[in-house]
This record gives structure tokens, sequence and C-alpha cells, in this order.
């Protein structure tokens, strides 16, 4: 293997998709990651009375096969698989994600409302769509957006919907037929609509075992926190003091994070930069000595007085994340510094989580929690407000202009998954090695 100076920055998803390539074209890239053990978002970690969590419960989708079957080398053919089934928590009532097909159980008046509200808006010919709020009344009708995505917009994106763009949403949001809306009324769970439907979970240490196996496809430089960029000198200096140089440098770094750490950046640049808007996430662990008896691997929620936007529920994904005869459950608050700054320690927020867990009666008494902790997550998920595009097009021209190649969810700032994290690292290593895009993907 030999070293001929690629360097890979952030140690994610990304970052060992760009190593995975390069390692099979024999080069040995140097990894620089901050922290002191890689896996980035990916990382997950064993709370020392016998849980594993994730840092924010992930779970595969993908449906790629080679990815599939790279995850699936990465923990030794040890995963689960398991069909998606998701819920809803709306005052009180539990129904079925997706919502807008899953109506019934729900207040008569409600559900009437939303039907009425959802002909109604089918009747607008071309309706004027300029955010994300036009693109909610246009697809589910005032009564519909108003009770559900537009309340979970401002918990999930801390933003209004009226602040958003709509170049996310792809098939996230589903857009019934009022056939589809009237019988999820009328019957109990008609429907399974959702996007994903099949997922995949390693059996043992957490989702970090699909990524843990291409550890060893780079020399992995942890506590390498990036200090500067001299894209003129082709050199790397680290807020550890040490220096070193490249020949091609990939980043995964957030956007916001790597241009101004860069010599001589532009101000418009710069300005473009700061401009970019991510939520940060608390995720607060919760385990209980007892097992919780419900179908969803995970469920959303809509009442703004319940801090988190989603639980997930850990014995589901793998009985090898939690201890025997026990459960856990990861709940995420979401914050960001532009639209809603996080003050205080993630451990402000656990009395509050407990607090709305046993409210929704899905912790039945404080006696039954066996661990707590929570941790933050300085970058979740891009938020696609209105500046994001302009300011993504300007800070990725400029990047390419001087030779970085950029690829992860921050490094290309979207909506992506770790298959698609990994997959466009892989395709910023075959751009820097001057290869063209693969067909395998
Ligand atoms: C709460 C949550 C839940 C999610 N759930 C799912 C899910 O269920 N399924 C799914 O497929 N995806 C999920 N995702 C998305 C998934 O996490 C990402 O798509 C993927 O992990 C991104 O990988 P990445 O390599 O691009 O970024 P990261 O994993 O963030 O890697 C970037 C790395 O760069 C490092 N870094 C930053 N600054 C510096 C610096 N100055 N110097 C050196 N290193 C630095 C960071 O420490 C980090 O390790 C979820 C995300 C969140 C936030």
């Amino acid at each position: 293997m030999q070293d001929l100076g690629y360097a890979i920055l952030g140690s994610g998803m990304a970052g060992f998709g760009a190593a995975n390539v390069l390692s099979s074209n024999g080069i040995k890239a140097r990894l620089y990651e901050k922290r002191m053990r890689p896996g980035g978002l990916t990382t997950s970690f064993g709370s020392g009375d016998g849980f594993i969590f994730d840092e924010g419960v992930h779970i595969s989708f993908t449906k790629n096969e080679r990815v599939k079957n790279l995850f699936a080398q990465s923990t030794g053919q040890r995963f689960e698989t398991g069909n998606v089934y998701c819920n809803n928590y709306w005052h009180g009532h539990w129904i079925k994600h997706p919502a807008q097909v899953n109506l019934n159980g729900l207040p008569t008046d409600l559900v009437v409302n939303c039907i009425q509200d959802f002909v109604e808006a089918r009747q607008v010919q071309n309706p004027r769509i300029e955010n994300y709020h036009d693109w909610l009344l246009a697809a589910y009708g005032k009564t519909f957006a108003e009770t559900f995505p537009m309340v979970y917009t401002r918990k999930y994106h801390t933003t209004d919907a009226v602040n958003m763009s709509t170049d996310w949403l792809g098939p996230r949001l589903y857009r019934p037929s009022l056939e589809e809306v009237l019988r999820g009324a009328l019957e109990h769970e008609p429907l399974d609509v959702f996007y994903v439907n099949e997922f995949r979970y390693p059996t043992q240490g957490g989702f970090e075992s699909f990524i843990s196996g291409f550890y060893d496809k780079a020399e992995v430089l942890c506590d390498h926190e990036i200090a500067a960029i001299d894209m003129k000198e082709k050199r790397l200096t680290f807020l550890n003091g040490s220096t070193s140089t490249f020949f091609k440098l990939i980043s995964s770094l957030p956007l916001p994070v790597v241009i101004p750490l860069i010599a001589g950046v532009p101000a418009d640049v710069r300005e473009a930069a700061a401009k970019l808007a991510c939520t940060q996430v608390v995720v607060v662990n919760i385990g209980l000595n007892r097992v919780i008896d419900v179908k969803q691997q995970w469920s959303y929620f809509y009442d703004e007085d319940i801090p988190f936007a989603r639980i997930s529920y850990r014995g589901n994904l793998s009985q090898g994340s939690v201890p025997l005869g026990c459960d856990a459950l990861q709940a995420e608050i979401y914050f960001s510094e532009k639209y809603r700054p996080f003050a205080g320690q993630p451990g402000d927020l656990i009395e509050s989580t407990i607090d709305a867990l046993i409210k929704c009666g899905i912790v039945v008494s404080r006696k039954e929690i066996v661990h707590q902790s929570a941790i933050f997550l300085p970058f979740g998920n891009v938020i696609f407000d209105l500046d994001r595009k302009q300011a993504v097009d300007i800070v990725h021209g400029y990047l390419k202009d001087i030779g970085i190649e950029t690829c992860g969810r921050f490094g290309q700032w979207g909506y992506i998954w770790t298959d698609a994290a990994f997959l466009s690292g892989e395709r910023a290593a075959r751009s820097a090695m001057g290869l063209h895009a693969s067909a395998e993907e």
C-alpha cells in the first residue's frame, strides 16, 4: 500500500467511503479526525452498564446492494433485518406513520376538517409554491398541514416552513390520493406507503459496526483537529501543533467549518458559508429495567410541549444493544445556532424528557429507569432554508476552483443518509484520482 499524499478530513461514513476507494486502488490515505475516535455521526458507545447507544439513532435503509454488502461485511455478516414500522404521537393518540393516510382514531372534527381541506386544496389548479409552507398547504390542505407537518417542522428543523425551500423533499413526504386519505380515516392501519420499508441494524456494537470494518482502510489520525489549510503550500496545520503536507485533499468537514480554515478565502465565500444553517441535537438516552412491548422502531412527536421530535426503541433494533430483560430509548431534541440556539448542558434536558415519556405512557415510572445520560451533536441536519442553495453554490464553486474535493452530509450540505454519505466519499476519492464515476453505484 503506497502513501501518495492523499489526505481525508473527517472520519465518518464519507471519510471512510473515500478511504475504501483509495485503499482498493493501493493507496493508504491519511485520515484526520478531531475527536479521540473515528466514526463521526455513526459512532456508538457503551454506557458502562450494559447498554449500547448511537450518537442519535442510526438505522440502515439502503437499497444499494453493494453498500448493503459492504456494511454487512463490516459486521462479519452479523446484522438484524426487519420491516420498518413507525408511528406518530399526537395529543394522546398514537397513529401509524405517515399520519396523512392514517387519520383513523383521531378526533372526528379534526378528521373531517383534514379531509375537507384536503379536497379543497386539490381543487386549486397550479398553486403558487414559493416555500415549504406553500407546498404543505397545496399537498395536504390547511388543517392537516397546520396540525402535523408545520408543527413538526418547527420541532425538527427549528424554523417555520415559510423559511424553508422544497428542494430536499424527494419521496420523504408522501402525497396521498383522496382514496388513500379516506381509507386511512375509515380503516385502522390500512396502508403501507412509507418510503422506507426494510431496515438493517448490526447485531452487536450499535450502528458503528457498519463502519468499523473500514477503519483499517486508511491511516487514521484522531485528535487531529484541522486548524488551518494552506492550498498553495498543500499543508495542514492541526490544533495539536503538528503539521502535514498532502498532494490531494478530500474533505467531509462541514462547509461552515472548513471555509474559515482556508488561507486567503474571499469575503463573499466566507459570507456564504456563514449563512449555512444546520440543526444541533441533544440526544437523551434512557435505559429501563424492563422490555418495552411495542412494535415500532421509532416514533414522531407533534405536541409542542413535548421536547423531543423523535424517539427510537433500542431493543427493537437489536437485542444486542440492551442487557437481557432491559430496554432503552433515545430521544432527539433539536436546536440550531441560527433559529433556536441551545444554552446549557445536554443533561439539563433529561428530566423534561422523562416527564414527557411518562406523559405519553412510554415510561411508567422513574423507578424503572436504570440509565440516563445525554449527549450533544454540534451538526445534525442541514436546514433547507431559503439562503441555502445560493450559498452552497458559491462555496462549492470556490472549493472546486482551489482543488478540494468535498463529500458527506456536511461537505455536500445535503439531506443525505449514511449510504449516500459513503458513496459521496467514494465519488470524491475517484475524482481526486482522476477516475471516472463508477457504474457500480
Ligand atoms: C440524529 C441523527 C439521526 C440520523 N439517523 C440516520 C439513520 O437512521 N440512517 C441513516 O442512514 N442516516 C442517518 N443520519 C444521517 C447520517 O448520520 C449521515 O448521513 C452520515 O453519518 C454523515 O456522515 P459524514 O461522514 O458525512 O459526516 P460525519 O459523520 O459528521 O463526519 C464528519 C467528521 O468530521 C469531523 N470534523 C469536524 N470538524 C473537524 C476538524 N476541524 N478537524 C478534523 N475533523 C473534523 C467530525 O468530528 C466528524 O467525525 C442521522 C443523522 C442524525 C444527526
